[in-house]
This record gives structure tokens, sequence and C-alpha cells, in this order.
């Protein structure tokens, strides 16, 4: 049987991408029986367990038989994307002799963690026709070569890295030639040269256990694709009685959720009125639906970094494999009150697991994520909770080996 753990690695090696992450999840789900539906389907006839995929989001949902158009929603969600460099539109650069690729900046990413690794290039190409196709190209092809100590001798002292000039990878020699990379992605994918992509470059070494105790996980993406993972895997064994059990998994919450598919957009809304009207429902029943339903917003943490222990609150310092952590800011950072911040510790003590509680250092300004934004939009109630990791935005992140089944166990809890 399938280790969790080897679960999760299979997950995030086969998702170097938004768009993969999305057909991850949607493979799992079918194999799990759940039907798709696509946007423009007439909804009068939901499969009870179902998902619709839109770009680099999905919802899915599993609902028991002959649900009132007012019973609530039980929701689980988190986001697809992760800080990274993108390929620009007109990539063929180079200097010196040198074939290089021109990037843009992605997200918050951690700027040193991308040079000198071996990058390979993932996403979607769009056709002239507007069709799209998902490439992988799972081997070496580009790096972002470090400059010689030698040539910077006070590198170890400020490492200033200006994301325009030192940032471009190489990804190969001789001059450069317009179209090139084009040509090069079509042959690739199997495909016409596309007009335009959303591709990004990624470091092509798999997810590892790691340790003499192999207690941790190494790997690009564990922000936020661990939660993508655990949400899916929790709604596929979930039962769920008298509510809806579902999750959204929204694109850009990296650079502010602001887009059709983040989670500022309509989509998971549009889900939820669309359920509500299949079941014979009219705006009341989704109002009422609405005040009754509940949202665990799942992004991961700061877990206490054992060389900068000051950075966390003495008294709210999440350890790895101690448990997903509860996300708490009176400034509404996160959503998480009180009261949803005791459902989800019901959900983990009916579970069986660990979990912590983690508030920022009032001198530390603290980061946000999709729950506020799904509270503010939806008025639902919502608490936001993450496994804690190490590295946050670096190509190559690190959490414990024991909290993303513990956390898929609470979700699963919270769904029945
Ligand atoms: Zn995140």
């Amino acid at each position: 049987m399938t280790q969790p753990i080897d679960d999760l690695r299979a997950f995030l090696d086969a998702s170097p991408s938004p768009f993969h992450v999305v057909k991850t999840v949607a493979d799992r789900l079918a194999a799990a029986g759940f039907v798709q539906v696509a946007t423009d389907d007439d909804w009068s006839e939901l499969p009870d367990d179902g998902f619709v995929t839109s770009d680099g989001g999905v919802v899915a949902w599993r609902s028991p038989a002959d649900l009132r158009p007012d019973s609530p929603f039980r929701l689980a969600g988190a986001h697809t994307d992760s800080p990274c460099l993108r390929i620009k539109p007109r990539p063929d650069s180079g200097t010196a002799g040198w074939r290089q690729l021109s990037v843009e900046v992605y997200g918050g990413i951690l700027n040193n963690s991308w040079l000198d690794r071996d990058l390979g290039i993932a996403g979607r190409l769009t056709m002239r026709d507007g069709s799209h196709v998902l490439v992988d190209v799972d081997r070496p092809i580009a790096r972002v070569p470090q400059l010689a100590v030698h040539l910077d001798r006070g590198v170890n002292d400020s490492l200033k890295l200006d994301t325009q000039q030192h940032l471009q990878p190489v990804w190969g020699i001789g001059r450069r030639s317009p179209g090139e990379f084009a040509e090069w992605i079509a042959t690739e994918a199997g495909c016409d040269v596309p007009a335009f992509w959303d591709l990004s470059l990624y470091d092509v070494q798999p997810a590892a256990v790691l340790g003499a105790d192999r207690s941790l996980l190494a790997s690009g993406r564990l922000d936020n694709q661990l939660s993508c993972w655990a949400a899916a895997d929790a709604l596929i064994a979930a039962a769920p009685t008298n509510a809806t059990a579902m999750i959204v998994l929204n694109d850009h919450e990296e650079v502010g959720s602001s887009s059709t598919t983040g989670a500022g957009g309509p989509l998971l809304e549009r889900v939820l009125e669309r359920h509500v009207l299949s079941r014979g429902g009219a705006r009341a029943d989704l109002l009422r639906s609405l005040s009754a339903s509940s949202c665990v917003s799942a992004d991961n943490a700061h877990a206490v970094h054992p060389n900068y222990t000051d950075r966390h609150d003495p008294e709210h310092q999440p350890m790895v494999n101690a448990g997903p952590a509860i996300k708490i800011n009176s400034n509404q950072r996160y959503a998480t009150s009180s009261s949803t911040a005791a459902m989800f510790q019901r959900a983990c003590e009916s579970a069986g697991v660990p979990f912590q509680v983690f508030v920022s250092r009032n001198n530390m300004p603290c980061g946000t994520t999709i729950g506020p934004i799904t509270a503010t939009r939806l008025g639902i109630d919502t608490v936001d909770v993450g496994v804690p990791q190490l590295s946050m935005h670096s190509a190559r992140e690190l959490c414990g080996t024991d909290d993303p089944p513990a956390l898929a166990a609470a979700l699963r809890v919270t769904f029945s």
C-alpha cells in the first residue's frame, strides 16, 4: 500500500505548474468516480460527486443524496500556484556567446534559491485557435548561474540580485535566434508553434524524504500543493451526511488572488449558487445555506527555524511534525475567529491528530492567504490553518512527514 507521504511526493512531482495541479487533482477525482461538469453545461442535474475546472482553478464536491436547497457547505480551500520564474512571451535573448531565456518573476520568490539549480519547464501552451496543450519538459534545460566568489569578494556579506539582470537563465550557447524557443517547446509538446503560453521554470529534483530519522520532506511548491493534496485526499475519502463537502483550489494567491480563478474572483460563489439552484432553491436558500456553512482555508505556516528562533513569538512557535497550525491574527490577516479555531480544534481531536497555534510577532508583518478573501466575499465562517514548514517561497522547501497526513485527516473530519 502506498504510504501517504509517497502519495504526496507523487502529487508534487506530477504538478510542476498550477495547470498540472488541476490535472493531477482532476485525474485523481475521476479515478475515484467524480464526474466532471463544464461551466457552460446545464447544471440542473448535478452529479453527487463532481468537479469543475477553470484554467488553474478547480472546485470539487461530494454531496449526500437528496439534500435540501438550503443545506450547508463544508468547504476546504487552498491555492495551486507557487512563486517561480515564468517565461516571457519573447524569451529568446542572450549575450557574449550565451543563449538565454527572458523570465519574469511570479510572486515573492527567494531570489537566491533559484541560483545553480537544474531547471525544467512546464505549463500551458495556447494555440492560435485558443486551444491549450499541457507541457512538462521534465529534465534539466536551464540554469541561473551564480557568479564565482572570486569575481565578487563581498558576496558572502551581501548578495544583491537584480531581478531583471541577474535571474536570466542560460539554456545553451550560440547566437540568440528569435522564435527559437517557441519552435523548441512546440517540438517538445508535439504540437504546432503556440501563439502564447503560461510557462514556469521549476527545479527538476524530485521530492525527497530527508533526515537520518526520515522525518522531513523536501520539495518545490510545498506551499501550497501540500494543502491541495490534503484537500483532495480528504474529499475523496469523505462520507458527508447532511452537508455538501467541497474543495476550492484557487490560482493566483501568490499575486493577490484578484483574477477569474483567484479567491477574489467568482469561481466558488458561482458553483455554490448553482448547487442551490440545481436543488430547486432560490437566492434566499443560498443565503441561508451560506450562513450555516464553514470553510477551512489551508496554506502552509512558518515553522520555528533553529537558526532564527527570534523570528517567532515565544509562545506561538509551530514545530514540524506537531500537527497543523491554526493561524490567528487579530488584525484579520487571517480569517480565524475563536469560534472557527475551536471548530478546527474539535476536528483535530476527533481525527486523533495534534494541532498548534501560530500568531506572528508584533514587530513582524503577518502574511495573508485566501481565507480572509473567501470569508469577506461570502460571509462564511472561516479558519486559516496550515502545515508548518521552513524555507517558504524557496525553490525547494522543507516540512515534516507527519503533518500532511494529519491535515488530511482533520479535513476529512470537517467534511463528515
Ligand atoms: Zn501559500
